[in-house]
């Protein structure tokens, strides 16, 4: 090898070692305190739960999202939608949960609507609360036995905290605006995929006073949206940063951050197919 070669492998290793660099000692996301991304759940030929006759949950879903959208925009608080529209060529939930994680919105809100029950009910996810891998650490320190970085399944998992704070502010404002209020954990797809704060809201009819009112009823949907949109003004003043690369935006990255060392050693665990998203509950069943 002639030495003008070597100095041209020396500085191609150098920019990989660079990139490599670059990829496990990434500083954490800047939240976006001024986005909040809406997944107004089910669309096109998935109509979600059959409501009445003439009513499927998909049209509920996404009319909530629009008086959501239009209640934050005085504020300056911009919404991301996995859809605006009802075509029949929208985002599996996997693409959702990946354009979702792109954006590291200050709340993520998958959206559903049901005949049972009354009121709003709040799922945050099943997933066990776990702390942010430190890859900067796991990099420098050498430690790739032990290195394990969340899974596109789990990503979910170090936001939990956050995500059980926001659901306390959502759970207030309902409540002061009069709304009945459930709470629960429940891994609503695409949930457990999510790195944000991410809550699941259901929307059930209001009964009260021996009267029950549609979730299709605009005075009432409107309630429900001013409500969530009071919480979400609030929840962005006190989100905490999120963690440093605790989890993963994408089945992908989850493959191309393991660190070279435990790629190997760990033989099958990752494939090159991306991870299949966490088995969760059927939209009907008693959850969303
Ligand atoms: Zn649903």
């Amino acid at each position: 090898m002639n030495s003008g070669r070597l100095l041209n492998v020396v500085a191609l290793s150098l920019l990989l070692m660079a990139g490599r660099g670059r990829l496990f000692c990434q500083a954490a996301p800047v939240l976006n305190h001024n986005l909040v991304v809406l997944d107004p759940a089910h669309g096109g030929p998935d109509s979600g739960a059959r409501l009445s006759e003439h009513l499927l949950e998909k049209d509920v879903t996404l009319a909530l999202a629009n008086r959501i959208r239009a209640a934050l925009s005085p504020a300056g608080i911009t919404v991301g939608a996995t859809r605006d529209t009802d075509t029949f060529d929208l985002l599996p939930d996997t693409q959702r949960a990946e354009a979702a994680n792109r954006s590291h919105a200050v709340a993520c809100l998958v959206l559903h609507a049901t005949n049972n029950g009354t009121g709003v009910h709040l799922y945050v996810s099943q997933l066990e609360a776990v702390g942010a891998v430190d890859y900067t650490y796991a990099e420098q320190s050498g430690a790739h036995s032990s290195y394990v970085p969340t899974p596109w399944e789990k990503a979910q998992a170090t936001s939990i905290s956050q995500s059980l704070r926001l659901a306390s502010d959502l759970g207030s404002s309902l409540t002061t605006s009069g709304i009945p209020l459930v709470e629960a954990r429940a891994s609503v797809r695409p949930i457990d995929n999510l790195q944000c704060p991410a809550v699941a809201v259901e929307i059930a009819p209001l009964v009260a006073d021996g009267k029950s009112t549609s979730v299709a009823d605009a005075a009432y949907q409107q309630r429900v949206a001013d409500a969530i949109a009071r919480a979400l003004m609030f929840w962005r003043n006190h989100a905490d940063a999120p963690p440093a690369r605790g989890a993963s935006a994408t089945p992908e990255d989850w493959l191309n951050a393991l660190p070279a060392h435990p790629r190997a050693a760990a033989g099958a665990a990752p494939k090159k197919t991306a991870p299949k998203p966490a088995a969760t509950p059927p939209d009907s069943g008693g959850t969303p």
